[in-house]
This record gives structure tokens, C-alpha cells and sequence, in this order.
């Protein structure tokens, strides 16, 4: 570690961002593990970090999509694009439900635990598909700003924009504006994103300090199991649609989205994770900034592969651990519920463990089981927040190569920061 901190600018400035990352990424795993209580006096480091990119999710999601759409010139272009995004998030997500339970069929992880039930807990109500519908349009865009949801601002900035494209030349300056003020929000990200190698660090060693060995060991067989399976997902299922669809390299892709994936992996927040995303779409992969500035946040809000995973997993552990027989039918079910959990999951810590109660209880399965990973969730959630941030940028890097909004001479460059 004293070597880092007395390299010389020079050499750092010629370390790629997403190296430095991830050299802070594995330094606050050995310190967390190494000094527990003077990794967790580094949390504030990490809060500082975390709270600079928090700061610039709601302004960019705003300016970034309103300047985005504004330089959008075919406005069935729009429609395209949302079809195709929605669609690819929907099935990847059905694909990542089943894997986690292939997985957790072949590994058996709660097999041999022999829980009991007692049928006191109780799950949380999903919202109506109506209820969600009605809440897309916000009554007052600035409330929706100040409370940050990302779905009603994106609904707000896709109308404004469309509305400067149909007034035509007297929305010229205020279109200039929206793109002026997106090169700035660009530039912001960029010099909060110099911290993130110490940002990543620092939160990295505060969690891995405050779980210790004793907490993680006794369900070490489902901590991994959901690893081995967001793991498969992630090269088979992202880099195979990357490769084979895509005709782009899977290892190009990786690289390119590595910060964020640090990031999301070290803060367990894919919305808080979104400027980063942003920052890696347009500058590594070479995305339009309409195609990253649309896609993008939706993905953050509504498409959460990894939390999909995990709740297919834990469905069939708790099954297992309770020593329940699951048929076609509530497996059938899982996967139903799993997707539309996943979907109405926020993108911030935790969120998945409470869905996961719906998923349970649509089958009938022990509520019981929420309480039995609580303990472990969070390293659970760093897996899942990856994995949920990587499709996003996936289906961004489909979406923006079959709309010719992707530059290739910049995804396969070799300047990736
Ligand atoms: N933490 C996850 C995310 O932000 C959501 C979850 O808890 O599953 O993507």
C-alpha cells in the first residue's frame, strides 16, 4: 500500500482508471479483512465518494436524456429503441431466473438444514401493474426531482424533448443549453470518478470488515452458489449476446464497463451506480449519448438480472432448507414472480431481500427464509448490483449497435479510461 501512496502522478496519470479501480477494489478486501476496525473508521471515505456520484444522478439522467433526445432527429427512432430495450431486459431477466434455478437445482445448497417454520412472517404487497402505470407521469416535476425518481424524471425529460423537437428553431437555444449542460454533468462525472479508485476502496474495506468469517461460513454453500451463477450469466449470457449478436468483443465489453461494475460492486446501487454506467457507455463502448441516456436509467429502475438470480437461488434454498418439494407449476411461478420482482426492485442496498418475500410467498414457501440470509445480504447484494449494472450495459451496447448509434473506432480503441 505505501507504494501507491508515494508512486509519482506520472505513473498513476499512465495507470488506466479502470486499473486503478480495481487494485483499490482488492487493497480494501485485504484490509477489510486484515484491520476490522480501521476499515470500518474508513467509511466515511467511502460515504463521501458514494454521496459525490448520488449528487449527479438526477441532474444527468435529466440533461444527459433531454439533450439526447433532442439530437435524435427520427422520432420513431424513440419507439425503436424503447421496444427493443424493454424487450431485451424482459427476457434477459427470464434467463437469469432460470439459471439461478438451474444452479440452485444442481447445487442443493439448503440441502440437509432441516429448518422448521413457523408461519409468522409476512410479505410485502407488489404495487398493480395499474398503480405503476398511473405513477409514470409525476404531477410535479420538481417534486419528482427532489425525491429522485429516476422513472417519473425520465417520462418528464422524454417530453420535454420531444416537445423542443416539434417547436423546431425557437427551441434552438434551449437545446444548445440542454447540450452545453451535459458536456459540463460529462465533465463532473469525470473528475468524480478520479476518486473512485480510493471511493471503491474504502467501501470495499468497511463491508468486507463488518462480515466476519463467523456470519458468512454456515451459508458459505449459497453465497457461492449465487457467485458461480452471476458469474455464468455474466460470460455466457452478456458475453455471448455481445459476441454473437453483436459481432463486438466480449473482452472489449468487460474492459470497458469494468469501473462500473467496481463501483457497483463495492456501493450495491445500481442507480447510484448510473453516472458511472453513463460515463463508461459514451467514453469505453462508444454509445450515443440518446441510446446511453435513455436505455440506461430505465435499466437502472426496472431491469435487475442479478436480483433475478438471486431470488431463483434463494427460492430453491429455502425449499430445500424447509425440506419443501417444489412441482412444475410453482417452479413455472417462480420464474413469473421473480421477473416481475426484480422488476419493481430499486436500485439501491437491499431492496432485493425484501421482493424476495414476494417471490417466496407466491409459492407458498416460508417467509422465515428472508430472516435466515439477512445476515449475509449484503454480500449477496454486491453480486447481484454487478451482475444488474452489467445488463444494463449489455442491452445498451445492443441497442446502440442496431440503432448504428454505437462508434466502433472508440468500443475498439484501446484508450478506454
Ligand atoms: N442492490 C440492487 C441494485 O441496486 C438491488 C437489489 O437489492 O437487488 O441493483
Amino acid at each position: 500500500m505505501s507504494q501507491s501512496k508515494t508512486a509519482s502522478p506520472s505513473f498513476l496519470a499512465r495507470v488506466p482508471l479502470w486499473q486503478q479501480i480495481l487494485v483499490g477494489l482488492a487493497l480494501g478486501v485485504v484490509v477489510g479483512m486484515l484491520f476490522k476496525s480501521g476499515a470500518q473508521a474508513l467509511m466515511p471515505v467511502g460515504t463521501l465518494f458514494l454521496n459525490a456520484i448520488k449528487m449527479l444522478i438526477v441532474p444527468l439522467v435529466f440533461i444527459s436524456l433531454v439533450a439526447g433526445i433532442t439530437a435524435m432527429s427520427d422520432s420513431a427512432k424513440l419507439g425503436r429503441i424503447s421496444v427493443k430495450t424493454i424487450t431485451i431486459y424482459l427476457i434477459t431477466t427470464a434467463f437469469a431466473v432460470s439459471i439461478g434455478l438451474l444452479f440452485g437445482t444442481l447445487f442443493s445448497p439448503g440441502e440437509g438444514m432441516h429448518m422448521v417454520a413457523s408461519g409468522s412472517a409476512e410479505a410485502k404487497q407488489a404495487p398493480s401493474l395499474v398503480q405503476i402505470l398511473v405513477g409514470l407521469v409525476p404531477t410535479n416535476p420538481v417534486t419528482a426531482f427532489a425525491e429522485g425518481n429516476i422513472l417519473q424524471i425520465i417520462v418528464f425529460a422524454i417530453a420535454l424533448g420531444v416537445s423542443m423537437n416539434l417547436v423546431g428553431e425557437k427551441a434552438a437555444p434551449a437545446i444548445r443549453l440542454f447540450d452545453s449542460l451535459a458536456e459540463v454533468l460529462y465533465k463532473l462525472t469525470d473528475l468524480v470518478m478520479r476518486f473512485a479508485p480510493i471511493g471503491v476502496f474504502a467501501l470495499i474495506a468497511g463491508v468486507v470488515a463488518s462480515h466476519g468469517i463467523e456470519v458468512l461460513l454456515p451459508l458459505a454453500g449459497v453465497i457461492g452458489v449465487i457467485y458461480l451463477a452471476s458469474l455464468a450469466h455474466l460470460l455466457l449470457i452478456y458475453g455471448g449476446l455481445i459476441g454473437g449478436l453483436a459481432r463486438l468483443s466480449p473482452l472489449r465489453f468487460f474492459r470497458g464497463i469494468a469501473p462500473a461494475l467496481a463501483v457497483a460492486f463495492s456501493t450495491s446501487s445500481s442507480s447510484g451506480t448510473l453516472p458511472v454506467s453513463i460515463e463508461c457507455a459514451r467514453k469505453n463502448l462508444g454509445v450515443s449519448q440518446g441510446v446511453a441516456g435513455f436505455v440506461l436509467p430505465v435499466g437502472a429502475t426496472i431491469n435487475m438480472d442479478g436480483t433475478a438470480i438471486y431470488q431463483g437461488v434463494l427460492a430453491l434454498f429455502i425449499a430445500q432448507a424447509f425440506g419443501i418439494d417444489l412441482n412444475a407449476g410453482q417452479y413455472l411461478m417462480i420464474i413469473l414472480t421473480a421477473t416481475l420482482a426484480s422488476i419493481g426492485t430499486a436500485g439501491i442496498p437491499g431492496a432485493g431481500l425484501i421482493m424476495l418475500g414476494l417471490v417466496l410467498s407466491s409459492v407458498g414457501l416460508p417467509l422465515e427464509g428472508v430472516a435466515l440470509i439477512a445476515g449475509i445480504d449484503r454480500i449477496l447484494d454486491m453480486a447481484r448490483t454487478t451482475v444488474n449494472v452489467a445488463g444494463d450495459l449489455m442491452t445498451t451496447t445492443l441497442v446502440g449497435n442496431s440503432e448504428k448509434e454505437l462508434d466502433r473506432d472508440i468500443y475498439n480503441s484501446d484508450n478506454a479510461a
